[in-house]
């Protein structure tokens, strides 16, 4: 008999772990000890080297559900005389890689025990146990023991100490635990001061404001929703006009699958997201809801509907008596950070008539994730609540330590060190002085919890991106800090080249809203060959000019417009169609002066802005509310009946798409023109694609078109890798400047 060591790197910490390896190591009848240190777990005993196989063995099939190991090793040390197994006090160690465990939804067995009469948790809303509920958000400092999280401020009361220090008790270790007697507590307050409720009270309080149609903010795990009855139209209406949101889709949530089967036809792919552990929201596609009591206003003009079930009990207790889906939307100032203090939620008074609050701290803020599902295929539009924070294994080991700083819209940061990147959630747009105060805030707590101090920074090219201004101020603290610029479709692709571990060259196509160009340009239709070290632009839209710069993007008609005057010049003064009809006489002769001259104009290649000017030709929407509208408004006209597409032509790398937009104005029907439209980028993909011999990726945030996508994961097949782990968009920038980065040691 030899003593070993066994140290385990991953997702080990607050996942039960500890505890499962000690049943383990009672039923091998061996002794020694486990702990969690900054690294993971080690466990130490005495046992021969095939007992010590089999233990491993058994470690690595059974882990308990929500683990996942990415590394174990052993190896003999000194003897040990051990005469039990135990559970040892965290140790802490200087190089921290441990991995921070994400929010899970709630676990069937704590769901019984919430609806059990008899339980002393009934209807207790923060029920929890080791295999479900908060874990990121309450975290303030690895190792995740509760005096690290915001559950350190909760004594707990005797029957919860007992279960807590049960080795064998399904809440052994359950950081969050609690209950009436100890644990957090509901709050329900209108705008000027809390109401005199109890708990139980509390909860049938807010499910009548619900019924009568107030707006009710919501604590939830990540931050505050904003939450109003989803059928009635008056609420739904009001929500929209105090939250300054007139058309972009709300989600829903319902209170099990059953339910949002009536409102959408759910595949199998889908049920299984919408039921799983991290409990996403799931753009689905809408039933004709006519006949349904589901409010028209929820995603007005676009055919899909985002839904998703109660994750936590409170959730739980709310849907069941409520019996109806509620609109449940992140409460922020539209894509900025969500609320997560009273303090924030406070700014939003406006909005609310009540809030129902608790007194356990979010400690990071986390959005819901969204995802959808295209050809079977998971596509990620928001990758945050039970996905993140997210560790990357990368393909090469770092020397230095590395901190990417992302884009300026649904913005997210990496740090790398060794052969770790750590993924933040979604942080979000970066617009307002509070998000940008918050992004900093989230890259200060992510250096705490991780001991991190970086010696490279990436960021973006884009000189005014937050971002970029940061990594500025960054250098100018510390001079010796490296600093690295990276073109962004670079990063798109790099991020998919990453997470498909494709170690070669590429044919990267990066169709985007926007992002700063090499030559200046705002580029977003590109072709990029790349691998490791290098990359060629080798083919792009030709570039056309943004009527107005910013200003362009929230009016399809613009671009529209722009485009025309490179195909007619001045005789689109006098031309009838849905984009001048959508002018003034004397503004279409300020927009010819201002294109003719080149003022205010900036040249762009995007195809993000490109469906803009196809659905303002198409006379479907001249003006947006919010981003990816046409796109969204667009897949409703698509007819896969109609398979014809049309011409383009490629002069020396540019790809001209004038004799397209000459022969849309030939046609009157919009659904004639938008199929042809999406039937003509899959052939310039196709084309483009045959001249290259490299695998194909995708990446950018026009990607996260369902018709698009579909379209050419259906003619290209396996041919194509898109963003599955990561999003399409502008959240996987961080990860792609991970990989350039390391260039730069
Ligand atoms: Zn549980
Ligand atoms: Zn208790
Ligand atoms: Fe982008």
């Amino acid at each position: 008999m030899e003593s070993y060591q066994i140290d385990i790197q991953g997702t080990v910490q607050g996942v039960g772990f500890r505890p499962f390896v000690y049943a383990l190591a009672m039923r091998f009848g061996v002794y020694g000890e486990v702990w969690n240190d900054s690294r993971g777990v080690s466990i130490r005993l005495n046992a021969t080297m095939e007992l010590l196989k089999d233990f491993i063995a058994q470690i690595e099939s059974q882990k308990p559900p929500l683990a996942s190991i990415d590394a174990i090793n052993f190896y003999t040390i000194e003897p040990q005389n051990y005469a039990k197994f135990s559970i040892i006090q965290s140790q802490m160690q200087n190089d921290t890689f441990a991995l921070m465990p994400p929010d899970v939804s709630i676990c069937d067995a704590c769901e019984a025990e919430l609806f059990e009469p008899s339980n002393r948790r009934y209807g207790y809303p923060f029920i929890t146990c080791t295999h479900c509920g908060v874990r990121y958000t309450i975290i303030q400092q690895l190792p995740y023991d509760r005096a690290n999280t915001s559950m350190g401020a909760f004594a707990m009361c005797a029957k919860c100490h007992e279960e807590y220090t049960n080795p064998l008790n399904r809440r052994y270790h359950a950081q969050p635990i609690g209950c009436f007697d100890c644990g957090p507590t509901l709050k329900l307050r209108d705008k000027s001061e809390t109401l005199s409720l109890s708990q139980s009270q509390i909860i049938d309080r807010v499910v009548q404001m619900i019924q009568e149609g107030k707006i009710v903010a919501i604590k939830g795990v990540g931050g505050y929703h904003l939450v109003c009855d989803a059928s009635n139209d008056e609420a739904v209406q009001t929500l929209r006009k105090r939250k300054n949101r007139p058309h972009k889709p709300f989600a829903i949530m319902v209170k099990d699958s059953d339910m949002a089967k009536q409102l959408a036809p759910i595949s199998s792919k889908e049920e299984e997201l919408l039921l799983s552990k991290e409990c996403p929201i799931v753009l689905l596609n809408k039933r004709n809801t006519q006949h349904l009591a589901l409010s028209t206003l929820i995603a007005p003009d676009v055919d899909t509907i985002g839904i998703f079930l109660p994750y936590t009990p409170l959730h739980l207790l709310l849907l069941k008596a409520l019996n109806r889906p509620i609109v449940a939307t992140s409460a922020n100032v539209s894509d900025e950070p969500l609320a997560r203090t009273l303090e924030e939620i406070m700014r939003l008074v406006h909005v609310w008539d009540y809030c129902l609050d608790h007194d356990r701290e979010i400690v990071n803020g986390c959005d819901d994730s969204v995802v959808t599902v295209v050809e079977d295929s998971v596509l990620f539009v928001r990758r945050a609540r039970g996905y993140a924070p997210q560790a990357i294994t990368l393909p090469f080991r770092l020397s230095q330590k590395v901190l990417a700083l992302g884009a300026n819209q649904k913005s997210t940061i990496a740090i790398a060190f060794g052969n770790k990147a750590i993924l933040s959630p979604h942080i979000g747009d970066l617009h307002t002085i509070d998000s940008i105060a918050y992004y900093r805030q989230h890259i200060d707590h992510l250096r705490q919890i991780y001991n991190f101090q970086e010696d490279i920074v990436v960021h973006d090219k884009h000189l005014h991106y937050e971002s970029t201004k940061y990594a500025n101020q960054l250098k100018m603290k510390n001079e010796k800090l490296k600093v690295l610029e990276v073109q962004h479709h670079v990063a798109h692709i790099q991020a998919v080249r990453l997470e498909h571990g494709i170690r070669g060259k590429v044919l990267g196509i990066a169709f985007d809203g926007t992002g700063y160009g090499d030559d200046g340009n705002m580029w977003g239709g590109e072709f990029i060959v790349c691998d490791d070290n290098s990359y060629e632009r080798v083919a792009h839209l030709d570039y056309f000019k943004l009527l107005g710069g910013e200003k362009a993007i929230k009016e399809p008609r613009r671009v529209a417009l722009s485009l025309l005057f490179e195909c007619y010049g001045a005789k689109v003064l006098d031309m009838d169609n849905p984009t001048t009809r959508a002018f003034f006489p004397q503004e279409l002769r300020l927009y010819y002066r201002m294109w003719y001259k080149g003022l205010n104009a900036p040249l762009t290649s995007s195809i993000g802005r490109l469906f803009d000017g196809v659905a303002s030709l198409s006379g479907i929407v001249q003006t947006l509310s919010y981003e990816g509208q046409s796109g969204a408004m667009m897949e409703c006209y698509y007819d896969p009946a109609i398979q014809s597409c049309y011409l383009w032509n490629l002069n020396d790398g540019k790809i001209d798409i004038k004799p397209m937009i000459k022969m849309m104005l030939t046609q009157s029907d919009a659904r004639v023109m938008i199929s042809k439209f999406f039937n003509t980028l899959v052939n310039i993909v196709e084309q483009i694609a045959m001249c290259y011999p490299y695998p194909v990726v995708l990446g950018g945030g026009v990607f996260h078109n369902r018709v698009l996508v579909g379209l050419l994961l259906h003619k290209m097949g396996k041919r194509v890798s898109l963003p599955q782990k990561l999003p399409p968009n502008d959240g996987a920038i961080a990860l792609g400047q991970i990989m350039q980065g390391y260039r730069a040691i």
